[in-house]
């Protein structure tokens, strides 16, 4: 099954991936995790993405549809994958049925923009895997310290307060006209992001299977 997660910055997106990856066993592929792990290794594509990253804006199309390809062109893809931040724009999406890639379904993760700011000021995440956490929602069992490989977390430079309402903005702007894009395909289904991660997700692998 070949799956698109679609929602604001902070919607919850990340931890619906993982969660639809233990269920279903496809791979999870976050354009943004890539993106971040490209700037860290200083890669030619990583050097030109930092700058737009740093400010919430987007990534051109061009860099990011190049690795998106490479990336599902991998043997792990053959059963189905999980898109996380992809497609952003129109173009990446038409990008996506240039290439032949029949999605299944399209999954909106829904949280008000308000409580997304809220989150985002919580949010951690790992220098080393890339892991995310939650002060509040997803604690680290040692305050500071990433479970999964002991690294350090830290805030994202771009969950800084007023870079989070320069990323609701292009989200709204650039990403929000795909719900009208796969809504016509009839693909879109969209989930309340709850208070509660555990109901959230129950919500979303019922969207799935329905
Ligand atoms: P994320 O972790 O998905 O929030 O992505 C972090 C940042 O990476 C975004 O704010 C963008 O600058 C960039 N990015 C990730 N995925 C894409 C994409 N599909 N198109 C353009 N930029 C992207």
């Amino acid at each position: 099954m070949n799956l698109i997660l679609l929602g604001a910055p902070g919607a919850g997106k990340g931890t619906q991936a993982e969660v639809i990856c233990d269920a279903l066993k496809i791979p999870t592929i976050s354009t943004g995790n890539m993106l971040r792990a490209a700037v860290k290794e200083g890669t030619e594509y990583g050097l030109k993405a930092k700058a737009a990253m740093d400010a919430g804006d987007l990534v051109s199309d061009d860099i990011v549809i190049g690795i998106l390809k490479d990336r599902i062109a991998q043997d792990d893809c053959k059963n189905g994958f999980i898109l996380d931040g992809f497609p952003r724009t129109v173009p990446q999406a038409q990008a996506l049925d240039t290439m032949g890639v029949k999605i299944d379904k399209v999954v909106e993760i829904y949280v008000a923009d308000e409580t997304i700011q809220q989150r985002l000021s919580g949010r951690r995440v790992c220098e080393g895997c890339g892991n995310s956490y939650h002060i509040d929602f997803k604690p680290t069992k040692v305050e500071g310290i990433c479970d999964a490989c002991g690294a350090k977390t830290v805030i994202r430079k771009d969950d800084e307060p007023a870079t989070v309402i320069d990323r609701l903005k292009t989200y709204h702007e650039k990403t929000a006209p795909l719900k009208d894009y796969y809504a016509k395909q009839g693909k879109l289904v969209t989930v309340e992001g709850q208070e509660e991660v555990s109901e959230t997700s129950k919500l979303t692998l019922k969207a799935i299977e329905g």
